[in-house]
């Protein structure tokens, strides 16, 4: 049985979630303590308890310790069976960290799952939806992943409500290594190299809202010289019709790096457009390969692929960090990690 303390190195939810799918995957017993022990709210929230539910469900496991608060797990898996479920997180808990633990389980499945989650699709401290569709499954579909994404209503927190459905086909021809070659296929040459694409939304408040914020965004990026695509997307009728949240955001994307940002009571909305357009510049100005979200989510998928990868990024985050260690406590495989001379930016390899 493979041990794990919960409160190493970044010691967040992601500790939990990577070792969760791990051990499902590998069909190795593990035990987590200390589970988010440094957090203002230990123990498990209700993502993560959503989360370890569905790989419970996913390799017809066994889990000791699955409850709200819970600061100790233990998981047995069995078989890996596809689901086709319905997952209420039933706060604004994020959609897409819950499907940080399902995605890489339902991979190795024997056929497609379908899966609705409800919850939040744009939430602080997690992937936006939009860098889910953007650049997150971009990056799979790459690695040979066939994994669709329907966003069928956003949810913000605090009332959540967002609606997802994703499929995941189990892996046809093998998981391949991410290579740089990707990345300069991904981002395209001349013109077509410098478009930032994104998504500019809000829900329950006035239009302009998404309007400001995407002029802004604009603003800032045309003035270093990008071009931009960006979306407003404003409530449909059925959105107003179900209004059960009140939101805003941005999320920007270019290749495999990505800037966003929520609105909240009092934020101007231009300053929510700044924020992003600001976030995806310090990604694009760097000679990185990925941006840093994207590079700690793909360690484990790196890890389990049959060839080699290279990502470069412009920090060594404690989230990259955190899910090396956890990842390599699971899989006999090693990580090189260099920084590049006359950079500061860091290589990570996996031959
Ligand atoms: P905790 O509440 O304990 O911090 P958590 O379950 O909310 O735990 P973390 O362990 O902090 O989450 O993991 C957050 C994950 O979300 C990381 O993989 C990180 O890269 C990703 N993430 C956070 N913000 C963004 C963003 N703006 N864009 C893309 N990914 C993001």
């Amino acid at each position: 049985m493979i041990e794990i303390d919960g409160s190493v190195g970044e010691g967040g939810g992601q500790i939990v979630r990577t070792a969760i799918a791990l051990a499902a995957i590998t069909g190795q017993e593990v035990e987590i303590r200390n589970i988010r022990a440094n957090r203002p709210n230990p123990g498990l929230a209700a993502q993560h308890l959503h989360a370890v539910k569905a790989v419970e469900r996913l390799s017809r496991g066994k889990t000791e310790g699955l409850q709200l608060h819970s600061q100790r797990l233990k998981f047995s898996p069995g078989d890996l069976k596809c689901i086709h479920t319905e997952l209420d997180i039933g706060t604004a808990g994020s959609i897409t960290l819950l499907l940080q633990c399902l995605i890489p389980v339902a991979l190795f499945a024997d056929c497609e799952s379908v899966v609705t989650v409800k919850g939040g699709t744009d939430v602080r401290w997690a992937p936006p939806i939009d860098f889910y569709t953007g650049v997150f499954l971009k990056a799979l579909r790459v690695m040979g992943c066939d994994i669709q994404i329907d966003m069928k209503r956003r949810g913000y927190y605090p009332r959540g409500g967002g609606v997802v459905e994703v499929r995941i086909s189990p892996l046809a021809g093998g998981l391949r290594g991410f290579k740089p070659e990707y990345v300069q296929r991904e981002q395209g040459e001349g013109a077509e190299s410098r478009i930032v694409k994104g998504i500019s939304h809000s829900r329950g408040l006035p239009t302009h809202v998404t309007e400001r914020q995407a002029r802004a965004a604009e603003q800032i990026l045309h003035d270093c010289g990008y071009s931009t695509a960006i979306e407003r997307e404003v409530d449909d009728k059925t959105a107003t019709a179900v209004r059960a949240t009140t939101g805003s955001g941005i999320t920007l994307w270019l290749g495999y790096k990505s800037g966003s940002a929520l609105g909240k009571p009092g934020k101007r909305a231009e300053l929510v457009g700044e924020e992003a357009a600001h976030e995806i510049l310090r990604e694009l100005n760097s000679s990185s390969s990925v941006d840093i979200h994207l590079a700690d989510q793909l360690i484990p998928y790196i890890a389990l692929a049959d060839s080699g990868s290279e990502l470069r990024v412009r920090e060594m985050t404690e989230h990259l960090r955190t899910n090396i260690y956890v990842t390599k406590r699971f899989l006999d495989i090693e990580f090189e990690v260099m920084r590049i001379s006359g950079d500061d930016v860091v290589e990570v390899r996996r031959e």
